[in-house]
């Protein structure tokens, strides 16, 4: 699988809108009227989760500069929501978020990773230069 472009028009077949309209299984974390939450089928981490809103946003800039209010403050709240039930807050955890080629994206729908369960090392393998 190659790695996306976080530009240009959303593709209503990548794989986690057909997760959102239940065409490929998942197992659900958290769900409200903006966000939906399931685990990562490859985990790099005890906990590997990843959170999405439910309206059609490629990457963080797309997300940020279309989105309503509501919707980002809806979404924002997922995550924690999702920290916070998963009683991740006493040991820590780790939010990210790839855009693009550079960063690995693979799946062309907004998600944050969350992670926890052992410790996660250092913030980025390889240092400035990788
Ligand atoms: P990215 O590299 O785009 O930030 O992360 C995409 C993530 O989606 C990867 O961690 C990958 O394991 C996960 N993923 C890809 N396909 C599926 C799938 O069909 N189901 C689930 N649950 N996760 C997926």
């Amino acid at each position: 699988m190659e790695a996306v472009d976080a530009r240009g028009p959303y593709d209503d077949e990548n794989i986690f809108a057909k997760i959102l309209r239940g065409e490929i299984p998942s197992t659900k974390v958290y769900e409200d009227e903006w966000s939906y939450a399931f685990e990562d089928i490859n985990p790099q981490a005890p906990t590997h989760v990843l959170v999405i809103p439910k309206g059609k946003y490629r990457s963080w800039v797309d997300f940020t500069e279309s989105a309503s209010a509501e919707e980002i403050a809806g979404f924002i709240r997922a995550v924690g929501a999702v920290a916070r039930e998963l009683g991740l807050e006493d040991d820590g955890y780790r939010l990210l978020v790839n855009a693009g080629k550079n960063a690995h994206q693979m799946v062309p729908h907004l998600h944050v990773h969350v992670f926890a369960g052992r410790p996660l090392g250092p913030m980025l393998a390889g240092g400035a230069n990788g």
